[in-house]
């Protein structure tokens, strides 16, 4: 797929980055995410993917919650289910963000089922930070599920806003190639990210004692 002219300069912030490129904005116009959650995290990330070109999805029945009004929710979307405003609202924040209907990565808030092609995107926390753990297609996924076992749901408020802008950007990476395999950050307020170490599935962990 070749960019139009008007999607060169809607995008030409991210195409002049040397790691995303034409080449870059084609891949991430070209596949959708699929979203479940309905938190301050998930929807800060459907918006932020839909700002990039990703096509973003509902998945499930989640109803907004009083929590719900900010960036793409109003007052009256409150009880409304999420895959409607979703595709009501994404248009409006970038009319490229619709379509795409096949494959696609999860960006879930925990806890939360998977399933479907990688990237993977976990938005989490341990109930003071919040906590972002993601897997691209070679990364292993018991180690994954066995590390967002052990988190809590995503924080609301600022830091699940932060928490949601992170997980956008570590899905678009993921789609580029641009990411490990399998990893993780915590986020203890709105920049502050360090190294979230995976936990290791039984399988891994005894092929790295085995390792020299
Ligand atoms: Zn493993």
């Amino acid at each position: 797929m070749a960019l139009r002219e008007d999607q060169i300069l809607r995008y030409s912030r991210q195409i002049l980055l040397r790691e995303v490129g034409g080449r870059g904005q084609e891949a991430l116009l070209s596949e959708r995410a699929r979203l479940d959650g309905v938190g301050a995290s998930g929807l800060t990330a459907a918006a932020y993917l839909a700002g990039g070109g990703t096509p973003v999805a509902g998945v499930g029945s989640l109803t907004l919650g009083p929590w719900a009004p900010g960036f793409l929710a109003s007052a009256e979307d409150v009880g409304q289910p999420a895959t409607e405003l979703l595709a009501r609202a994404l248009p409006e924040v970038n009319p490229d963000a619709v379509g795409a209907d096949a494959g696609g990565g999860l960006i879930a808030e925990l806890p939360a089922a998977w399933s479907g092609a990688a990237p993977w995107v976990a938005l989490g926390g341990d109930g003071a930070r919040a906590a972002v753990v993601f897997r691209g297609p070679e990364g292993c996924v018991w180690c994954f599920g066995e590390t967002v076992r052990h988190l809590t749901p995503p924080p609301d408020g600022a830091l699940g806003v932060a928490l949601g802008a992170l997980g956008a950007l570590v899905f678009q990476r993921l789609r580029l190639g641009m990411s490990e395999p399998l990893g993780g950050r915590w986020l203890a307020a709105p920049g502050e990210v360090t190294e979230l170490e995976p936990r290791r599935c039984a399988r891994c962990a005894s092929r790295e004692t085995q390792s020299p």
